[in-house]
């Protein structure tokens, strides 16, 4: 079986670093892509158990991806403040599960976009 620990290292740096190169503010079609991506991503992830507490997770209304026109205000997917955001309280969500220390949310650009030392 995949190790767990090292796939998920290698995915969570993946996963921010496609949120970090996600356009400031996206088209509809960007937005439907990335939807399409992480549902998928969701149900190919070679971890079982995560996938499916992840499934579990894109159900919650408050944590679902849709797609918003631009007129029509902004959500999760519309730019990549918002995405970041979102995958940040995504990881942590995995991270409090496991025990873990949350990440402070407000530095997720420091660490994957304009860099420091991990
Ligand atoms: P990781 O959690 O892998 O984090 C890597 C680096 O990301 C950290 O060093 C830190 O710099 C940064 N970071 C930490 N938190 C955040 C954040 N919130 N936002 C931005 N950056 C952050 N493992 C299980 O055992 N059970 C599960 O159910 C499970 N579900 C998972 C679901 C998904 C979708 C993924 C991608 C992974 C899952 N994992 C699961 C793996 C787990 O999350 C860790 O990747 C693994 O335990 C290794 O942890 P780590 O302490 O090395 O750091």
């Amino acid at each position: 079986p995949p190790d767990v620990e090292a796939l998920g290292r290698s995915t969570w740096t993946l996963l921010h670093t496609i949120a970090a190169t996600y356009p400031s503010s996206a088209t509809p079609t960007q937005q439907t892509e990335m939807k399409k991506f992480i549902t998928l991503f969701s149900r190919v992830y070679p971890c079982w158990v995560c996938a499916e507490d992840f499934q579990e997770y894109l159900k919650e209304p408050e944590n679902k991806l849709k797609v918003v026109e631009e007129e029509k205000g902004r959500g999760h997917l519309s730019g990549r403040s918002e995405f970041g955001l979102w995958m940040c309280k995504a990881h942590n969500n995995v991270n409090v599960k496991l025990g873990k220390k949350e990440f402070d949310c407000s530095k997720w650009e420091e660490r994957w976009r304009t860099g420091w030392k991990d």
